[in-house]
């Protein structure tokens, strides 16, 4: 099973990536959290990568295209994998075309602007190990504190009010146009994201079973 999840940042395409890599054994690839690892150690990767991610800008598409062959020539992928937060440009699934993959389905989290930058600013980040919150959706047990590793939660340096507007303008003139490239594939299904977390999961489990028959 090939997935892919497309939609503005902080539709939930992880939130509802990490929950259909648990329920059909598939894993769950974000380029935002394999740059973001990069950044904290400060690999070369994330000295290339830090000035475009806290502007909000996109990573050239050479550099995201370099970790999505590497990482999904890895022995789990043999299975099927889920895409969260790549292709971000037209470029970037020509590049996954020209790879040989063909995705089974392009799920579209839908979600307004206003919404988003609602969300955004009660998001939250462990900045040991990248699980992702939200103040009043996904709280904590222990206010602040990661529950799978104990370490601090942050807010992530992309997700302040106006580095969010720019993302959101990068989203709408950089990815959204996925959705016509996709949609002329027949493989896009759009999701209403302004419902409650499991509501959203139920529908893409029911399209997942619907394509896989
Ligand atoms: P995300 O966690 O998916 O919201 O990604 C965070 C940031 O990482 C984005 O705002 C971009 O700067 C960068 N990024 C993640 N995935 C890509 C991609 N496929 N192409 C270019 N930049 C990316």
């Amino acid at each position: 099973m090939k997935l892919m999840f497309l939609g503005a940042p902080g539709a939930g395409k992880g939130t509802q990536a990490e929950k259909v890599s648990a329920k059909y054994c598939i894993p769950s690839i974000s380029t935002g959290a394999i740059l973001r690892e990069a950044m904290s150690t400060g690999t070369e990767l994330g000295v290339k990568a830090k000035s475009f991610v806290e502007k909000g800008a996109l990573v050239p598409d050479e550099v995201v295209i370099g970790i999505i062959k590497e990482r999904l020539a890895q022995d789990d992928c043999s299975n099927g994998f889920i895409l969260d937060g790549f292709p971000r440009t037209v470029a970037q699934a020509e590049a996954l075309d020209a790879m040989g993959i063909k995705m089974d389905l392009v799920i579209s989290i839908e979600v307004s602007d206003d919404d988003i930058v609602k969300r955004m600013s009660r998001r939250r980040l462990c900045e040991k190990c990248g699980a992702s919150y939200h103040v009043i959706h996904i709280p904590t047990k222990v206010e602040g504190i990661c529950d799978a590793c104990g370490g601090n939660l942050i807010t992530r340096k992309d997700d302040k009010p106006e580095v969010v507007l720019d993302r959101l303008s990068t989203y709408h003139k950089q990815t959204e146009p996925l959705k016509d490239f996709y949609a002329a594939k027949n493989l896009l299904v759009l999701v209403e994201g302004n419902k409650s977390i499991d509501s959203i999961t139920n529908t893409i489990y029911s399209k997942i079973d619907s394509v896989r028959g």
